[in-house]
């Protein structure tokens, strides 16, 4: 017997149009008129920001300094470095025009804005900062003594997108990135791994995401980088999310921006430079990793509220009594701290009825709901319900049991849902070791597991491949996944003791 849920299609149904319901069915986001950009709606944003906040600390803790720099980029910044400057040549929205001029369509009587005054160098919109950021530190570096420079910016980029999708690819979208200049290879490459590390401690702690940490192929590296690290999220529907990406640029962007240094040895240098940024993106995939057939389901570290409170008024004399205890409760609650922060508790006063408030809640994903009626005033209790379980199941609590152990109950909806996402991915990626078996695996049009195969091939043997069955190489995975006794190259036939992961993406 099929079961009536909250979100139509379900996920088995139909994914993708799953995942937009659930995003319109918690109110987060909607497309806007302007193909690939979004309107973040307040449910959306306020995820963005304590996301944003618990990043920004981790950011500070690791010593680094936010700074703004402009939106605008000249084209002459970017035919600096050619190879980054073509790896973003087909995605830049260029700035031609400085002025509007109202021009009447006699016929119609309608009023047209036209471009006019046309700019004698035009200005892209930025896909990303290294060009703009790196100019500035060619200004503010002149010794060893003013590196390292460790720089974040929390800012929009444009990347014009052809298959844009709602969080996970927008043609604009939020996001940080880091910029850093140091005075050697070694401690460019460790900043790049210590924030490497960051990204992938941020998602699994804040946001129940266990990704798989690795390195790029160079057929996948970001333009201009000597090396890309990412880590690389399974979802529901078992498709990758290169969930964030820190780069180590070697010398290539000081050298042709002139980021240079009189070293301790008094010779001219050129910094080592590295980048690093997470996005918008992010929410996506926590989306897809999480939710259910019922909507959102938000980790309780980044739940714009971690519990609400609906009052049951079924008679109008008992009604202010039960308001004023919820608020009571709401008040008690909000003096616990969860993650260092004070609980995001609501009493949801409106005027709705109960079971409409309740489904609203459930696909906003909020962690736990609790109903508090003039009975339970009687008898001290409350009705519980968690968003990790199914919708009707209700415990009752004496409330002073509730008050104790309520932060112990949203640390454990957020590790149900880590080991839940842990065990998903654990259980789909798997080892092979001939063409064929990958062939058959990403066949069909169904979920596919990820491959771990011994892989040697070239950059362009490995586009090949990933063009003719439309997957890609996610990473080289740093730990053991990513190692493995010597073994022939599914494609060369070449010994190798590299291990990568094939997947189908988003
Ligand atoms: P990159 O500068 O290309 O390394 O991008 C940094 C991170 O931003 C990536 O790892 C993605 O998580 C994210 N990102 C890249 N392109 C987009 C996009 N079109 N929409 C949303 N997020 C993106």
């Amino acid at each position: 017997m099929s079961q009536q849920t909250a979100i139509t299609p379900t996920r088995a149904q139909d994914f993708p149009e799953w995942y937009q319901q659930v995003i319109k069915g918690a109110d987060m986001a909607e497309n806007s008129e302007v193909r690939g950009c979004m309107v973040i709606k307040p449910w959306g944003y306020a995820i963005w920001e304590l996301i944003q906040k618990d990043l920004d600390q981790r950011f500070k803790d690791t010593g680094h300094t936010n700074a703004y720099f402009p939106l605008l980029i000249p084209i002459s910044y970017l035919e600096k470095e050619a190879e980054h400057a073509e790896g973003f040549a087909t995605e830049c929205a260029v700035v031609t025009h400085h002025r509007l001029e109202a021009q009447k369509d006699e016929a119609t009587g309608k009023t047209h804005m036209i471009p006019t005054g046309e700019l004698t160098e035009p200005f892209v919109i930025r896909p990303t900062s290294e060009t703009v950021i790196g100019a500035a530190f060619a200004r503010w570096t002149s010794s060893y003594r003013d590196l390292p420079l460790k720089i974040n910016q929390w800012c929009n980029v444009m990347r014009w997108e052809m298959r844009p999708r709602i969080f996970l690819r927008t043609a604009e979208f939020l996001w940080q990135e880091g910029h850093t200049a140091h005075e050697t290879r070694e401690e460019a490459i460790e900043e790049t791994l210590t924030m490497h590390k960051v990204y992938e401690e941020f998602q699994r702690d804040v946001l129940a995401i266990p990704t798989i940490p690795g390195e790029k192929t160079e057929a996948e590296r970001f333009p201009g980088a000597e090396q890309t690290y990412t880590v690389e999220a399974m979802v529901q529907d078992r498709k990758a999310i290169q969930a964030g990406t820190s780069h180590f640029l070697g010398q290539n962007f000081s050298k042709s921006q002139n980021i240079c240094f009189a070293g301790r040895d008094n010779t001219q240098q050129f910094a080592w430079t590295s980048s690093w940024g997470v996005s918008t993106r992010m929410i996506g995939a926590l989306i897809m990793m999480h939710s259910d057939d019922d909507g959102l389901v938000c980790p309780p570290c980044v739940a714009p509220q971690q519990v609400v409170i609906i009052p049951v008024t079924p008679k109008e004399d008992t009604r202010q009594a039960v308001l004023d205890h919820c608020e009571e409760l709401a008040r008690t609650l909000r003096a616990k701290t969860f993650h260092g922060q004070p609980l995001r508790v609501l009493v949801d006063r409106r005027d709705l009825g109960g079971g409409a408030k309740k489904w609203e809640w459930i696909k906003k994903g909020v962690p736990v709901r609790l109903e508090i009626g003039p009975r339970d005033l009687e008898k001290g209790s409350v009705c519980f319900q968690r968003r990790d379980q199914a919708p009707n199941e209700k415990t009752f609590l004496p409330e002073t049991e509730l008050a104790d152990t309520i932060t112990d109950i949203l640390q454990n909806i957020q590790d149900t849902l880590l080991n839940k996402a842990v065990a998903f991915r654990d259980a789909h990626i798997r080892p092979a070791s001939t063409l064929r078996e990958l062939e058959e695996n990403f066949s069909g049009e169904g979920d596919a597991d990820w491959l771990q195969v011994p892989w040697d091939g070239s950059p362009e043997e490995e586009e090949e491949l990933a063009k003719r069955l439309r997957i890609s190489i996610r990473c080289i995975p740093l730990g053991e996944l990513g190692h493995g006794d010597p073994a022939p190259c599914i494609l060369t036939g070449r010994l190798t003791e590299r291990r990568v992961l094939w997947a189908r993406s988003y």
